[in-house]
């Protein structure tokens, strides 16, 4: 057998990320004049973040640059919540400091990582363990994310020992009330999280709640491809959005739908994935078997209240597949759409009856007129 290759490193996915989302908002850029003060239709934000890119629109008449000193103020200090909570690149964020802690008294942290583990752990629970946040020593043994070793797989010894530390009933969260503290507590000492599969969508969210704050009510935050889109895009109506066709090679818009106080994310195997003879193993890891989701979903999008809630059911849906993850999804209230690879690799679309009609044509889905 050989021994299974990586097609794209993950730099490679950062530099590549998700230009094609933005449609709508790219292509009004306005901008006039007014007694000195330059006015604009819409205030656009770029950077990085959590290793990848981040977009920010705010829509309105009017913007001047105080407003655009402002957002990109409530950006940056909310962005650096996030690292500070939830980055497992930053060794002093709490959940970096969590996984160090190699003990089972409560560790504090802040109200919002306990919040985002809290609902890791009701997500674990309803899926059966297909999500599970306590996957990161699999993710490490099989060579994808921090420390990655690329090469032989890993022994089924490894993979044991790594899943006999993993799963819901050895996390225990206090959340705490808003803006105060919360606690984590892992009944097993070596447990350790990873909040990659939520902490973009939850980032979203954060970024959105602070631009809520600054009054605004028309924005679209999308980090990573992970989106909330608050009231209407500029020139009014609501934000569209492009669900990118999972292809290996080549960037294509699969379908448009339009969303309006409400988060969308997405998962697929098409940029990163390992080729073990004609075997296609995602980055996505099946926890109930220890092994990476073999020849499953290309992708999945979903359209949630939050972003958070989102982002980790897309990964869900990569490792439930469109039957029971798309059915599981629905019983949740989130809409579901799981892209599969049919004969000579061309792309099928099923989702749940919750799914919005698109705006193109492009894809079936059951509630489509
Ligand atoms: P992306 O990082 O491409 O946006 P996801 O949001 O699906 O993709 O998150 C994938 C990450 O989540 C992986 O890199 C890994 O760290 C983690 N992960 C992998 N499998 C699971 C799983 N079954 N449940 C929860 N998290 C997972
Ligand atoms: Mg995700």
């Amino acid at each position: 057998m050989a021994p299974p290759r990586l097609v794209l490193d993950a730099h490679t996915l950062r530099m590549i990320a998700i230009a094609f989302l933005l449609l709508s908002a790219l292509s009004i850029h306005r901008l006039w004049f007014a007694g000195g003060t330059e006015i604009r239709d819409v205030i656009a934000v770029d950077g990085e973040t959590m290793g990848t890119t981040f977009q920010i629109r705010v829509a309105g008449d009017g913007l001047d640059e105080r407003l655009e000193r402002d957002v990109r103020q409530v950006v940056a200090a909310r962005l650096g919540e996030i690292d500070r909570w939830m980055s497992t690149w930053n060794p002093e964020s709490e959940v970096s400091r969590f996984n160090a802690h190699d003990s089972s008294s409560p560790f504090a942290v802040s109200y919002e990582t306990a919040s985002v583990v809290a609902f890791a752990v009701e997500l674990c629970k309803w899926t059966t363990g297909a999500y599970d946040i306590s996957v990161g020593p699999l993710v490490a043994l099989w060579g994808f994310g921090n420390g990655a070793r690329v090469g032989q797989p890993p022994t089924e010894a490894e993979i044991e020992e790594a899943m006999s530390h993993m799963g819901a009933r050895l996390i225990r969260v206090g959340r705490g009330a808003p803006g105060g503290q919360g606690f984590l507590r892992k009944n097993d000492p070596t447990l350790q999280i990873d909040l990659s599969s939520i902490a973009k969508g939850f980032g979203a969210d954060h970024v959105a709640d602070g631009l809520f704050e600054l009054g605004r009510t028309d924005f679209m935050v999308e980090i990573g491809g992970e989106v909330y889109a608050a009231g209407e895009r500029p020139g009014g109506g609501p934000w569209r959005l492009a669900i990118e066709k999972p292809l290996d090679e080549g960037r294509a818009i699969q379908s448009i739908v339009e969303l309006s106080n409400q988060g969308m994310a997405s998962s697929g195997d098409y940029r990163i994935f390992y080729l073990d003879g004609d075997r296609r193993l995602s980055h996505t890891i099946d926890p109930r078997t220890g092994h990476p989701v073999e020849n499953g979903p290309a992708a999945t999008t979903v359209i949630a209240t939050t972003a958070a809630e989102a982002d980790a059911w897309a990964t869900a849906l990569m490792v439930l597949g469109e039957g029971e993850g798309l059915r599981l999804a629905e019983e949740w209230d989130v809409a579901g759409l799981v892209l599969t690879r049919g004969e000579a690799g061309a792309i099928e679309a099923k989702a749940n009856a919750l799914f919005p009609a698109t705006v193109a044509p492009g894809m079936s889905n059951s509630n489509a007129p």
